[in-house]
Protein backbone atom coordinates (compact mmCIF):
# COMPACT_ATOMS: atom_id res chain seq x y z
CA UNK A 1 0.00 0.00 0.00
CA UNK A 2 1.34 3.33 -1.40
CA UNK A 3 -0.34 5.92 1.37
CA UNK A 4 -0.95 5.06 4.90
CA UNK A 5 -4.91 4.97 6.30
CA UNK A 6 -5.45 7.48 8.81
CA UNK A 7 -7.22 5.81 11.60
CA UNK A 8 -8.78 6.72 15.06
CA UNK A 9 -8.73 4.85 18.63
CA UNK A 10 -11.89 5.13 20.51
CA UNK A 11 -10.99 4.05 23.94
CA UNK A 12 -7.31 4.53 23.10
CA UNK A 13 -6.75 4.62 27.08
CA UNK A 14 -8.28 1.41 28.36
CA UNK A 15 -7.12 -2.75 28.37
CA UNK A 16 -8.57 -2.86 24.47
CA UNK A 17 -7.03 0.49 23.14
CA UNK A 18 -3.65 0.06 24.48
CA UNK A 19 -3.38 -3.28 22.47
CA UNK A 20 -4.90 -1.57 19.41
CA UNK A 21 -2.49 1.11 20.15
CA UNK A 22 0.83 -0.97 20.25
CA UNK A 23 -0.27 -3.36 17.00
CA UNK A 24 -0.83 0.05 15.14
CA UNK A 25 2.02 1.50 15.89
CA UNK A 26 4.34 -0.11 13.08
CA UNK A 27 0.90 -1.02 10.85
CA UNK A 28 2.00 -1.35 7.35
CA UNK A 29 -1.39 0.23 6.11
CA UNK A 30 -2.67 2.38 9.25
CA UNK A 31 -1.51 5.63 10.81
CA UNK A 32 -3.71 6.03 14.01
CA UNK A 33 -3.75 9.88 13.85
CA UNK A 34 -6.60 10.51 16.59
CA UNK A 35 -6.99 8.89 19.45
CA UNK A 36 -10.09 10.14 21.73
CA UNK A 37 -11.33 8.92 25.47
CA UNK A 38 -13.03 9.86 28.24
CA UNK A 39 -12.83 13.67 30.06
CA UNK A 40 -10.94 12.15 32.47
CA UNK A 41 -7.90 11.79 29.61
CA UNK A 42 -8.99 13.92 27.38
CA UNK A 43 -6.41 17.14 26.74
CA UNK A 44 -3.68 14.99 28.57
CA UNK A 45 -0.81 13.54 25.18
CA UNK A 46 -1.24 9.70 25.29
CA UNK A 47 1.77 9.16 27.16
CA UNK A 48 0.50 10.96 29.91
CA UNK A 49 -2.92 9.57 29.97
CA UNK A 50 -1.43 5.91 30.45
CA UNK A 51 1.03 6.61 32.98
CA UNK A 52 0.40 4.18 35.78
CA UNK A 53 -1.60 2.31 33.99
CA UNK A 54 0.18 0.63 30.86
CA UNK A 55 -0.89 -2.72 30.51
CA UNK A 56 1.33 -4.07 27.87
CA UNK A 57 5.19 -5.43 27.91
CA UNK A 58 7.18 -3.03 26.58
CA UNK A 59 6.80 1.20 26.90
CA UNK A 60 4.22 3.26 25.14
CA UNK A 61 5.37 3.39 21.31
CA UNK A 62 7.39 6.47 20.81
CA UNK A 63 5.59 7.59 17.83
CA UNK A 64 2.03 7.87 19.61
CA UNK A 65 3.26 8.67 23.18
CA UNK A 66 2.84 12.61 22.54
CA UNK A 67 -0.57 12.52 20.60
CA UNK A 68 -3.42 14.57 22.20
CA UNK A 69 -6.24 12.53 23.41
CA UNK A 70 -9.35 13.93 22.29
CA UNK A 71 -12.84 13.21 23.94
CA UNK A 72 -15.24 11.14 22.03
CA UNK A 73 -17.66 14.25 21.46
CA UNK A 74 -15.21 15.44 18.95
CA UNK A 75 -16.79 13.90 16.04
CA UNK A 76 -15.80 16.93 13.58
CA UNK A 77 -12.70 16.91 14.47
CA UNK A 78 -12.04 13.02 14.24
CA UNK A 79 -14.20 13.28 10.55
CA UNK A 80 -10.75 15.51 9.32
CA UNK A 81 -8.34 13.62 10.82
CA UNK A 82 -9.20 10.16 9.87
CA UNK A 83 -10.54 7.63 7.20
CA UNK A 84 -12.34 5.53 10.10
CA UNK A 85 -12.08 4.86 13.51
CA UNK A 86 -11.50 1.28 15.70
CA UNK A 87 -13.84 1.26 18.81
CA UNK A 88 -12.66 0.19 21.64
CA UNK A 89 -15.37 2.10 23.89
CA UNK A 90 -16.81 0.76 27.32
CA UNK A 91 -20.12 -0.72 26.72
CA UNK A 92 -22.29 2.02 28.41
CA UNK A 93 -21.25 4.46 26.02
CA UNK A 94 -20.37 2.40 22.90
CA UNK A 95 -24.04 2.21 21.43
CA UNK A 96 -24.70 5.74 21.29
CA UNK A 97 -21.47 7.14 20.13
CA UNK A 98 -20.92 4.39 17.65
CA UNK A 99 -23.82 5.64 15.69
CA UNK A 100 -23.26 8.97 16.16
CA UNK A 101 -19.80 8.58 14.29
CA UNK A 102 -21.34 6.27 11.74
CA UNK A 103 -24.28 8.94 11.01
CA UNK A 104 -21.22 11.50 10.90
CA UNK A 105 -20.10 9.73 8.17
CA UNK A 106 -16.84 7.73 9.88
CA UNK A 107 -17.04 4.22 9.76
CA UNK A 108 -16.58 2.49 13.02
CA UNK A 109 -14.91 -1.12 13.24
CA UNK A 110 -15.84 -2.17 16.73
CA UNK A 111 -15.06 -4.55 19.99
CA UNK A 112 -17.70 -3.68 21.99
CA UNK A 113 -20.69 -5.86 22.38
CA UNK A 114 -23.61 -3.08 21.88
CA UNK A 115 -24.02 -3.53 18.00
CA UNK A 116 -23.45 -7.77 18.31
CA UNK A 117 -26.78 -8.61 18.19
CA UNK A 118 -28.32 -5.66 15.89
CA UNK A 119 -29.47 -7.31 12.62
CA UNK A 120 -28.11 -4.99 10.07
CA UNK A 121 -25.03 -5.12 11.64
CA UNK A 122 -22.26 -7.52 10.75
CA UNK A 123 -20.42 -9.15 13.50
CA UNK A 124 -17.53 -10.88 11.54
CA UNK A 125 -15.06 -13.35 11.68
CA UNK A 126 -12.71 -13.03 8.49
CA UNK A 127 -12.23 -16.47 8.37
CA UNK A 128 -15.55 -17.43 8.37
CA UNK A 129 -18.41 -14.60 7.19
CA UNK A 130 -16.55 -12.26 5.57
CA UNK A 131 -19.39 -11.81 3.02
CA UNK A 132 -21.59 -10.60 5.65
CA UNK A 133 -19.54 -7.60 4.66
CA UNK A 134 -22.42 -7.17 2.01
CA UNK A 135 -24.85 -6.17 4.38
CA UNK A 136 -22.63 -2.84 5.10
CA UNK A 137 -24.59 -0.49 1.85
CA UNK A 138 -28.13 -2.18 2.75
CA UNK A 139 -27.12 -0.94 6.60
CA UNK A 140 -26.27 2.53 4.65
CA UNK A 141 -29.36 2.58 2.97
CA UNK A 142 -31.77 1.44 5.84
CA UNK A 143 -30.38 4.23 8.36
CA UNK A 144 -29.62 6.76 5.53
CA UNK A 145 -25.90 6.72 6.56
CA UNK A 146 -24.10 8.32 3.20
CA UNK A 147 -20.19 6.94 3.92
CA UNK A 148 -20.46 5.81 8.08
CA UNK A 149 -20.89 2.17 8.76
CA UNK A 150 -20.87 -0.37 11.69
CA UNK A 151 -19.04 -3.42 11.57
CA UNK A 152 -18.50 -5.45 15.11
CA UNK A 153 -16.19 -8.72 15.73
CA UNK A 154 -17.75 -10.91 18.76
CA UNK A 155 -17.06 -11.60 22.19
CA UNK A 156 -13.54 -12.95 22.36
CA UNK A 157 -13.92 -16.11 23.85
CA UNK A 158 -15.79 -17.43 20.71
CA UNK A 159 -12.80 -17.17 18.83
CA UNK A 160 -11.12 -19.97 20.57
CA UNK A 161 -13.35 -22.23 19.10
CA UNK A 162 -15.52 -20.87 16.34
CA UNK A 163 -13.02 -21.36 13.00
CA UNK A 164 -12.34 -24.85 13.89
CA UNK A 165 -16.04 -25.60 14.65
CA UNK A 166 -16.50 -23.66 11.00
CA UNK A 167 -14.17 -25.81 9.15
CA UNK A 168 -15.60 -28.80 10.17
CA UNK A 169 -19.40 -27.30 9.59
CA UNK A 170 -18.70 -26.39 5.65
CA UNK A 171 -18.29 -29.87 5.39
CA UNK A 172 -19.90 -31.90 7.93
CA UNK A 173 -22.41 -29.92 9.13
CA UNK A 174 -22.80 -28.76 12.76
CA UNK A 175 -25.33 -29.97 14.69
CA UNK A 176 -25.03 -29.20 18.44
CA UNK A 177 -21.91 -28.48 20.30
CA UNK A 178 -21.60 -28.23 24.19
CA UNK A 179 -18.54 -25.96 25.24
CA UNK A 180 -16.88 -25.66 28.50
CA UNK A 181 -14.88 -22.17 28.55
CA UNK A 182 -12.01 -21.11 30.71
CA UNK A 183 -11.24 -17.65 30.65
CA UNK A 184 -8.41 -15.61 31.10
CA UNK A 185 -8.53 -12.67 33.95
CA UNK A 186 -7.67 -9.90 31.21
CA UNK A 187 -10.88 -10.81 29.43
CA UNK A 188 -12.39 -8.86 32.09
CA UNK A 189 -10.71 -5.49 31.45
CA UNK A 190 -8.18 -3.84 34.01
CA UNK A 191 -8.83 -3.93 36.90
CA UNK A 192 -11.28 -6.68 36.66
CA UNK A 193 -11.31 -9.36 39.32
CA UNK A 194 -9.26 -9.12 42.09
CA UNK A 195 -6.46 -11.18 42.83
CA UNK A 196 -8.02 -12.12 46.12
CA UNK A 197 -11.54 -13.59 44.18
CA UNK A 198 -9.30 -15.43 41.27
CA UNK A 199 -5.75 -16.08 42.68
CA UNK A 200 -6.49 -20.57 44.06
CA UNK A 201 -9.84 -20.57 42.49
CA UNK A 202 -12.20 -21.09 39.88
CA UNK A 203 -15.42 -18.34 38.89
CA UNK A 204 -18.02 -20.37 37.00
CA UNK A 205 -19.79 -17.10 36.50
CA UNK A 206 -19.01 -14.12 33.85
CA UNK A 207 -21.90 -11.82 33.52
CA UNK A 208 -23.82 -12.51 30.25
CA UNK A 209 -21.05 -14.40 28.63
CA UNK A 210 -22.71 -17.73 28.14
CA UNK A 211 -25.91 -16.09 25.99
CA UNK A 212 -23.27 -14.33 23.87
CA UNK A 213 -21.23 -18.05 23.22
CA UNK A 214 -24.17 -19.30 22.68
CA UNK A 215 -26.14 -16.94 20.50
CA UNK A 216 -23.23 -15.41 18.54
CA UNK A 217 -22.03 -17.89 16.42
CA UNK A 218 -25.68 -18.36 15.45
CA UNK A 219 -25.46 -15.30 14.07
CA UNK A 220 -21.86 -15.91 12.46
CA UNK A 221 -23.27 -19.21 10.93
CA UNK A 222 -26.58 -17.15 9.64
CA UNK A 223 -27.26 -15.67 6.30
CA UNK A 224 -28.09 -12.34 4.80
CA UNK A 225 -31.69 -12.27 4.57
CA UNK A 226 -33.27 -9.13 2.83
CA UNK A 227 -32.01 -6.25 4.76
CA UNK A 228 -30.49 -8.00 7.62
CA UNK A 229 -28.42 -11.05 8.89
CA UNK A 230 -30.46 -13.87 10.33
CA UNK A 231 -29.32 -16.70 12.67
CA UNK A 232 -28.58 -19.97 11.69
CA UNK A 233 -31.44 -21.66 14.22
CA UNK A 234 -30.70 -25.12 12.92
CA UNK A 235 -27.54 -25.15 15.49
CA UNK A 236 -27.29 -25.48 18.81
CA UNK A 237 -25.05 -24.85 21.35
CA UNK A 238 -24.85 -25.31 25.39
CA UNK A 239 -22.02 -23.23 27.17
CA UNK A 240 -20.11 -23.24 30.46
CA UNK A 241 -18.09 -20.05 31.25
CA UNK A 242 -15.38 -20.41 33.59
CA UNK A 243 -12.74 -17.14 34.67
CA UNK A 244 -9.56 -19.25 35.60
CA UNK A 245 -6.42 -17.71 36.91
CA UNK A 246 -4.23 -17.15 33.48
CA UNK A 247 -3.61 -13.57 32.35
CA UNK A 248 -3.92 -14.04 28.53
CA UNK A 249 -5.36 -16.92 26.60
CA UNK A 250 -8.92 -18.23 26.76
CA UNK A 251 -9.08 -22.19 26.25
CA UNK A 252 -12.45 -24.06 25.37
CA UNK A 253 -13.41 -27.77 25.46
CA UNK A 254 -15.95 -28.30 23.17
CA UNK A 255 -18.17 -31.64 22.61
CA UNK A 256 -19.95 -31.53 19.05
CA UNK A 257 -22.39 -33.50 16.45
CA UNK A 258 -22.57 -33.14 12.75
CA UNK A 259 -25.09 -33.87 10.42
CA UNK A 260 -22.51 -36.59 8.90
CA UNK A 261 -20.22 -37.75 11.62
CA UNK A 262 -16.81 -37.44 9.57
CA UNK A 263 -13.45 -39.86 10.71
CA UNK A 264 -10.91 -38.36 12.83
CA UNK A 265 -8.57 -38.24 9.47
CA UNK A 266 -11.52 -35.98 7.84
CA UNK A 267 -11.36 -33.62 11.15
CA UNK A 268 -7.44 -33.35 10.69
CA UNK A 269 -7.10 -33.10 7.09
CA UNK A 270 -9.99 -30.59 7.39
CA UNK A 271 -8.23 -28.48 9.93
CA UNK A 272 -5.10 -29.02 8.31
CA UNK A 273 -6.00 -27.52 4.73
CA UNK A 274 -8.09 -24.90 6.08
CA UNK A 275 -7.28 -21.71 4.17
CA UNK A 276 -8.94 -19.13 6.13
CA UNK A 277 -8.88 -15.85 4.57
CA UNK A 278 -8.65 -15.96 0.87
CA UNK A 279 -4.92 -15.15 0.09
CA UNK A 280 -6.02 -12.42 -2.78
CA UNK A 281 -6.40 -10.00 -0.14
CA UNK A 282 -3.22 -10.70 1.48
CA UNK A 283 -3.85 -9.29 4.86
CA UNK A 284 -0.84 -7.78 6.95
CA UNK A 285 -2.27 -9.41 10.48
CA UNK A 286 -3.64 -12.75 8.81
CA UNK A 287 -1.98 -15.27 10.55
CA UNK A 288 -0.01 -17.94 7.56
CA UNK A 289 -2.38 -20.92 9.59
CA UNK A 290 -5.91 -20.27 10.79
CA UNK A 291 -5.78 -23.12 12.58
CA UNK A 292 -2.48 -25.23 14.22
CA UNK A 293 -3.47 -29.17 15.40
CA UNK A 294 -1.15 -29.78 18.15
CA UNK A 295 -0.55 -33.50 18.60
CA UNK A 296 1.20 -33.63 22.00
CA UNK A 297 -1.65 -35.28 24.75
CA UNK A 298 -1.24 -32.18 26.58
CA UNK A 299 -1.97 -29.35 24.44
CA UNK A 300 -3.28 -26.50 24.01
CA UNK A 301 -1.90 -24.57 27.14
CA UNK A 302 -2.22 -20.86 27.25
CA UNK A 303 1.28 -20.10 28.36
CA UNK A 304 2.80 -21.89 25.67
CA UNK A 305 0.19 -21.84 22.72
CA UNK A 306 -1.58 -17.97 22.81
CA UNK A 307 1.07 -16.49 21.03
CA UNK A 308 1.55 -18.84 17.37
CA UNK A 309 0.90 -16.86 15.17
CA UNK A 310 1.85 -13.79 16.81
CA UNK A 311 -1.73 -14.05 18.53
CA UNK A 312 -3.80 -14.20 15.93
CA UNK A 313 -3.75 -18.68 15.19
CA UNK A 314 -6.52 -20.84 16.70
CA UNK A 315 -4.63 -23.72 18.50
CA UNK A 316 -6.52 -26.96 19.04
CA UNK A 317 -5.85 -30.19 20.36
CA UNK A 318 -6.93 -33.34 22.25
CA UNK A 319 -9.32 -34.64 19.20
CA UNK A 320 -11.37 -37.75 20.45
CA UNK A 321 -13.98 -39.62 20.36
CA UNK A 322 -17.06 -38.63 22.37
CA UNK A 323 -19.11 -40.70 24.99
CA UNK A 324 -22.47 -38.64 24.36
CA UNK A 325 -21.91 -36.53 21.16
CA UNK A 326 -19.05 -37.07 18.26
CA UNK A 327 -16.22 -35.53 19.32
CA UNK A 328 -13.96 -33.94 21.94
CA UNK A 329 -11.31 -31.18 21.54
CA UNK A 330 -10.00 -27.89 23.36
CA UNK A 331 -9.16 -24.71 21.21
CA UNK A 332 -7.32 -21.76 22.34
CA UNK A 333 -7.16 -18.13 21.47
CA UNK A 334 -5.46 -15.41 22.44
CA UNK A 335 -8.70 -12.88 23.79
CA UNK A 336 -6.80 -9.52 23.66
CA UNK A 337 -5.06 -9.96 20.68
CA UNK A 338 -7.01 -12.36 18.55
CA UNK A 339 -10.55 -11.73 20.76
CA UNK A 340 -9.91 -8.29 20.78
CA UNK A 341 -7.50 -5.60 19.13
CA UNK A 342 -6.09 -8.25 16.51
CA UNK A 343 -9.23 -9.34 15.54
CA UNK A 344 -10.54 -5.69 14.96
CA UNK A 345 -7.75 -4.75 13.06
CA UNK A 346 -8.04 -7.96 11.29
CA UNK A 347 -11.64 -6.67 10.30
CA UNK A 348 -10.20 -3.26 9.38
CA UNK A 349 -7.62 -4.32 6.78
CA UNK A 350 -10.42 -6.93 5.11
CA UNK A 351 -12.87 -4.02 5.14
CA UNK A 352 -10.13 -2.03 3.27
CA UNK A 353 -9.05 -4.86 1.00
CA UNK A 354 -12.78 -5.22 -0.21
CA UNK A 355 -13.14 -2.30 -1.17
CA UNK A 356 -15.57 -1.13 1.83
CA UNK A 357 -12.64 1.67 3.12
P1 LIG B 1 -11.57 -0.44 29.68
O1 LIG B 1 -10.19 -0.84 30.03
O2 LIG B 1 -12.53 -0.11 30.75
O3 LIG B 1 -11.47 0.84 28.68
C1 LIG B 1 -12.59 1.58 28.29
C2 LIG B 1 -12.20 2.74 27.39
O4 LIG B 1 -13.39 3.52 27.14
C3 LIG B 1 -11.18 3.71 28.00
O5 LIG B 1 -10.41 4.29 26.97
C4 LIG B 1 -12.06 4.78 28.63
O6 LIG B 1 -11.42 6.07 28.71
C5 LIG B 1 -13.18 4.86 27.61
N1 LIG B 1 -14.40 5.35 28.27
C6 LIG B 1 -15.04 4.84 29.35
N2 LIG B 1 -16.10 5.62 29.66
C7 LIG B 1 -16.12 6.64 28.77
C8 LIG B 1 -16.96 7.78 28.60
N3 LIG B 1 -18.01 8.01 29.40
N4 LIG B 1 -16.68 8.61 27.58
C9 LIG B 1 -15.63 8.38 26.77
N5 LIG B 1 -14.79 7.33 26.89
C10 LIG B 1 -15.04 6.47 27.89
O7 LIG B 1 -12.29 -1.56 28.80
P2 LIG B 1 -11.61 -2.68 27.86
O8 LIG B 1 -11.38 -3.93 28.60
O9 LIG B 1 -10.48 -2.06 27.10
O10 LIG B 1 -12.82 -3.01 26.84
C11 LIG B 1 -13.20 -2.07 25.83
C12 LIG B 1 -14.35 -2.65 25.02
O11 LIG B 1 -13.94 -3.84 24.35
C13 LIG B 1 -15.55 -3.04 25.89
O12 LIG B 1 -16.72 -2.71 25.18
C14 LIG B 1 -15.38 -4.54 26.07
O13 LIG B 1 -16.61 -5.17 26.29
C15 LIG B 1 -14.77 -4.95 24.73
N6 LIG B 1 -13.92 -6.14 24.74
C16 LIG B 1 -12.97 -6.32 25.70
C17 LIG B 1 -12.13 -7.46 25.64
C18 LIG B 1 -11.01 -7.72 26.64
O14 LIG B 1 -10.29 -8.70 26.44
N7 LIG B 1 -10.81 -6.88 27.64
C19 LIG B 1 -12.28 -8.37 24.59
C20 LIG B 1 -13.24 -8.14 23.61
C21 LIG B 1 -14.05 -7.01 23.70
P3 LIG B 1 -10.64 6.53 30.07
O15 LIG B 1 -9.41 5.68 30.15
O16 LIG B 1 -10.36 7.96 29.80
O17 LIG B 1 -11.58 6.29 31.21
Amino acid sequence: MKDKINVGVLGATGMVGQNYISLLADHPWFRVNHVAASSRSAGKTYGEAVRGRWHLTGDVPGSLRDITVSTIDEIELAREKCTFVFSALGSHVAREYEERYAVAGIPVVSNASAHRSTPDVPMVIPEINYHHLDIIPIQQRTRGWVRGFIVVKPNCSLQSYMTPLYALHEKFGLKQAVITTMQAVSGAGHPGVSSLDIMDNVIPFIQGEEEKSENEPLKILGSIDGSVISNNEKVKISAHCNRVPVIHGHTACVSVEFERKPTRDEILGTWKDFRGISPKYDLPSSPRRAIIYREEPDRPQPRLDRDAGNGMTVVVGRLRDCNVLHYRFVGLSHNTVRGAAGGGILNGELLVAMGYL
